[in-house]
C-alpha cells in the first residue's frame, strides 16, 4: 500500500539510532509529514514499509494514532 503520510511511524516508536524516545515526534519530521533528512535517514527508517498497520491505526489526530500504534505493539 501507499504511505498515507500520517507521520505516526516517525512519532510512535523509539528509534535508538537517533536517540528518539517512544511517543516523541522525530525532529526531522516536517509539518507536511515528510522526512527532512530523507537521503540520510537511518537504516531502520529506510526499511520501514507501509502495510495494514497503517490502516489499523488510522485516527483523526496524531495523539490518537500514536496511542493506537503503541497499544498495538504493547508499548
Ligand atoms: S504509519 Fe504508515 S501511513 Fe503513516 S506515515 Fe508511517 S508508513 Fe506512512
Ligand atoms: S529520520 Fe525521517 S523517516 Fe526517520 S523517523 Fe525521522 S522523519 Fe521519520
Amino acid at each position: 500500500m501507499e504511505c498515507l503520510r500520517c507521520g505516526t511511524c516517525c512519532t510512535a516508536p523509539d528509534i535508538t539510532a537517533m536517540g528518539k524516545p517512544l511517543g516523541v515526534r522525530c525532529a526531522h519530521l516536517t509539518d507536511t509529514m515528510q522526512c527532512a533528512i530523507y537521503d540520510e535517514r537511518p537504516a531502520v527508517c529506510r526499511g520501514y514499509r507501509p502495510d495494514e498497520i497503517c490502516l489499523s491505526i488510522a485516527a483523526p489526530t496524531m495523539g490518537e494514532r500514536v496511542e493506537k500504534y503503541l497499544r498495538l505493539f504493547d508499548m
